[in-house]
């Protein structure tokens, strides 16, 4: 569904992602890309959404040129990112703000609707409350049910574990598990052991580029990210 081929990315004149390649295909149900702080994750999302050029190589989503296409094409065409920061809209309700992540009609947008609330009945329960009343755990439940909304074939999550404590931690993990069966899942993780866990391809990124592949099981097992992250 998506090839990023032999990509450079830079912020001005310093260049963040070095020839970095992966892909994602359709049997794939959850890819994790992990690594340390300021390794270019984040940066290869933005790229993959639109939101940031490269300078060489190759990004294709459905066999389209990335490049060429606007980033509201690219979440129509399937591919969606939940941003670390979640975005929501504080003010607004829990359902204003799941309304704004639809591209559908009126009509299959309160069925999509229904598909989020039977996966965080909290959100259901919640829909009149404003997001910014939200616990952290609930907001990211919101932030990722917006990004269903959109009816993604690829969902991509940006450190959805983020500021969250253990047990809630355990809890988006267990969803995420859940929304894979039906959307592929890329994920981006400092939290290495429960991303390899679930990935049936993990990739590590290390100081732009990917140092090495495997299945996330496999991966989990390497002395290097033994050694380094566990
Ligand atoms: P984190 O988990 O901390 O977000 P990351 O792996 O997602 O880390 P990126 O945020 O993609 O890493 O950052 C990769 C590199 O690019 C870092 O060296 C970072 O300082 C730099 N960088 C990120 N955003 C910008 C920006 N807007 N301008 C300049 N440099 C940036």
């Amino acid at each position: 569904m998506i090839q990023v081929d032999e990509i450079d990315v830079s912020y001005g004149n310093i260049q963040v992602l070095w020839d970095l390649s992966f892909e994602i295909s359709e049997e794939d149900q959850v890819v994790s890309i992990v690594g340390p702080n300021g390794a270019g994750k984040s940066t290869l999302l933005s790229v993959m959404s639109g939101l940031h050029p490269f300078d060489d190589g190759s990004v294709t989503a459905w066999g389209e040129d990335v490049s060429e296409m606007t980033p509201s094409e690219i979440v129509q065409r399937g591919f969606v990112h939940v941003s670390e920061e979640r975005n929501l809209f504080g003010d607004m309700t829990v359902r204003e703000n799941l309304e704004m992540g639809a591209y559908t009609q009126r009509s299959s947008l309160e069925e999509t609707m229904q598909e989020v609330f039977e996966l965080f009945p909290i959100l259901e329960e919640r829909q009149n409350q404003r997001a910014a009343s939200m616990s952290g755990g609930q907001q990211q439940m919101l932030a990722i049910g917006r990004g269903l909304m959109a009816k993604p074939k690829i969902l991509a999550l940006d450190e959805p574990s983020e500021g969250l404590a253990p047990k809630i931690t355990n809890r988006v993990f267990e969803k995420i598990d859940e929304i894979s069966e039906e959307v592929t899942v890329l994920l981006i993780e400092q939290h290495v052991h429960k991303a390899l866990g679930l990935a049936d391809r993990a990739y590590l990124l290390e100081n732009g580029e990917i140092v090495t592949e495997d299945t996330g099981p496999a991966l989990l097992e390497s002395d290097h990210i033994k050694e380094a992250y566990l």
